[in-house]
Parts: C-alpha cells; sequence; structure tokens
C-alpha cells in the first residue's frame, strides 16, 4: 500500500510541463544573460506555484510587483499546469502599470529600514537624510529577518537569498554597488525624496540630533577641524567587494564634522531646540552624544550627494 502511494507520487511528481516566462524590466538583472529581455521556455515538474518557480529562475519575491498568465493577474499562489504564458513585472514605483492588481504587501506608513551588514555607507546616507536605519556590521541572516518582521522594519540588502526566505514581507533588492546609488534607488523605489529631513539623525547611531540655539553657543569657540579626537573610528565590516568606496578602510561616513565640545557649551538640557540653519551650528546626537560640527567635508558631501540627485 505504501508502495502503491509512493509511486503515484512519483509519477505525479515526475509529470513535466512547461510555459513561456518573460521577465522585464530589472528583473532581468537576477537573469541568466541569455534569458534577459526575452521570452523563454521553462520545464517544470507537477503544478508548482507561480512564485515557486519564479525564484527558482532566481527572482526574489520581494522584487516582484505583478505577475500575469495569459494576460491576468494571478496571485503568488496561482498553481501552473503547462502551457501558459506568463510575465513578471518588478516592484518599480516609476513603473506604473495601473489597475488593483499588485502583489506588493501594502506600504509602510513611516518607511523605517534595517540593512544587511554589508550596507554601512548606505545606512549612514539614508540616517544622514532623516530615515530610521537600523545597522550592525554582525546581525546574523535570522536577526535581520527578525526585527524586519517584528519591528515592521524594510530589510535591504544585495543577497537575494535572503529575500527569497518566505517570511520575509518588507525587502528590498539594491542592485547598485555604490552607496550613493543604492541611495538613489531606495529613494526612489520608496518615493521618499518628500521625506528627506537633513541632518536630524545621527549617522553613528540613528539618534536623534539636536541643534543648539545660536545664543546657547559661541561659535568662535568651537575648536578648529585639526581638533578632532572624537571623531567617530569608522566601524570594522565585511566589504562589498564590488564597491571601491567601500573597501576603503579608513574613510568614516562623511555625515558633518564630529568635533570636541567647547567647555562648558554642551549642557544637555539646552539641546533641545532645533534650528533652519543645522548642521550649520554644532549639534549633538541624544543617545551617543556624538557632537557634529560642519567642516568642509559637509560641502564635498553636499556635492556628492547632488551627484546622485539627492539635494541636501
Ligand atoms: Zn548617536
Amino acid at each position: 500500500m505504501r508502495l502503491h502511494r509512493r509511486a503515484c507520487i512519483d509519477a505525479v511528481a515526475t509529470q513535466q510541463h512547461q510555459c513561456e516566462f518573460r521577465f522585464y524590466e530589472e528583473l532581468g538583472d537576477f537573469l541568466a544573460p541569455e534569458r534577459r529581455k526575452r521570452s523563454f521556455r521553462h520545464v517544470f515538474d507537477g503544478t508548482p506555484s507561480v512564485k515557486d518557480r519564479i525564484e527558482s529562475l532566481g527572482v526574489p519575491h520581494t522584487e516582484v510587483d505583478l505577475i500575469l498568465v495569459d494576460g491576468e493577474p494571478v496571485p503568488f499562489t496561482h498553481r501552473l499546469t503547462g502551457g501558459e504564458r506568463v510575465a513578471v513585472y518588478p516592484m518599480f514605483e516609476r513603473f506604473e502599470l495601473g489597475g488593483n492588481n499588485h502583489l506588493r504587501p501594502k506600504p509602510l506608513r513611516e518607511p523605517r529600514f534595517v540593512l544587511d551588514v554589508h550596507l554601512g555607507r548606505l545606512a549612514s546616507y539614508l540616517r544622514l537624510l532623516g530615515f530610521d536605519t537600523l545597522y550592525r556590521n554582525d546581525y546574523d541572516d535570522d536577526e535581520l529577518l527578525a526585527i524586519s518582521q517584528a519591528q515592521r522594519r524594510i530589510l535591504l540588502t544585495r543577497d537575494t537569498g535572503l529575500l527569497k526566505r518566505s517570511a520575509l514581507t518588507h525587502g528590498a533588492f539594491l542592485h547598485a554597488t555604490d552607496p550613493r546609488r543604492q541611495l538613489r534607488e531606495v529613494l526612489d523605489r520608496f518615493q521618499l525624496d518628500a521625506r528627506i529631513a537633513p541632518f536630524t539623525r545621527c549617522a553613528r547611531c540613528n539618534g536623534p540630533v539636536d541643534a543648539m540655539a545660536p545664543d546657547e553657543h559661541d561659535t568662535d569657540r568651537v575648536p578648529p577641524r585639526e581638533r578632532e579626537p572624537h571623531r567617530t573610528p569608522p566601524r570594522k565590516r565585511d566589504p562589498d567587494p564590488g564597491d571601491p568606496s567601500e573597501r576603503d578602510p579608513g574613510h568614516a561616513p562623511d555625515i558633518g564634522d564630529p568635533a570636541p565640545p567647547p567647555p562648558g557649551k554642551l549642557d544637555p538640557g539646552k539641546l533641545g531646540r532645533r534650528t533652519a540653519q543645522w548642521p550649520l551650528r554644532l549639534s549633538q546626537c541624544r543617545d551617543c552624544r556624538q557632537v557634529y560640527w560642519p567642516g568642509s567635508h559637509l560641502t564635498r558631501l553636499r556635492q556628492r550627494l547632488a551627484e546622485v540627485g539627492v539635494p541636501i
């Protein structure tokens, strides 16, 4: 009896079908080169879900916004039986397809992020622009997933295996390897340009940053840039091999200019008010007490971000 049942299961499992797949736009990045920008035949056993086949071809489900089977939108659970034409469209906010058939989960009201361990520079940029961004260089995959789920944070990574974990609901693959281009990608995908609030978070710890009001410090007394004993040392992290700037071991994030506090001028009780000119004035993180002062590299930072269309 058991043998008979096993034989039946095997017969069903080995029943081969084929269908035609076409992946659009940047989803091609996940495919073998000969499968990009064209339709191709795909052979499969049994009646798998369309999600299963898409991921088996290398495309994480988090990157897929719309699936059409023979011209009709279907959910991830749709079963393929053979002979279908499957069109798969990417999660790309500017690529408007219309209709209410998108697969993406509801956008999170306040976009918050948790970043994979190789994205330290991007974490600094996102914090600089005011986005709540968790990052540590020693999170393992399970921790990243748990944080994403528990805190409803969007997981950003270049690890497609991580994005294929079924428990993940809000994740995004970064196609770029350069941190500034990654920043542009995140802003585009989640339509964040209007939410940028520069210099409101600490690039080092993600804590809120406050500026001292003009009457609460004397700029003449701020030590010059040469005296920067408190400058944050760069954190050890796994470099992204495709990113030259990530290989620069001594390059701390270009975020403001951390400076030592002027004597007698850092009463925490006086740091609650923000000014429109920040970071043109001395500022401090509420959590880690990091002090920021605008140096010449703030100008360089602005230029570098302007090059990728991010004015601050
Ligand atoms: Zn801080």
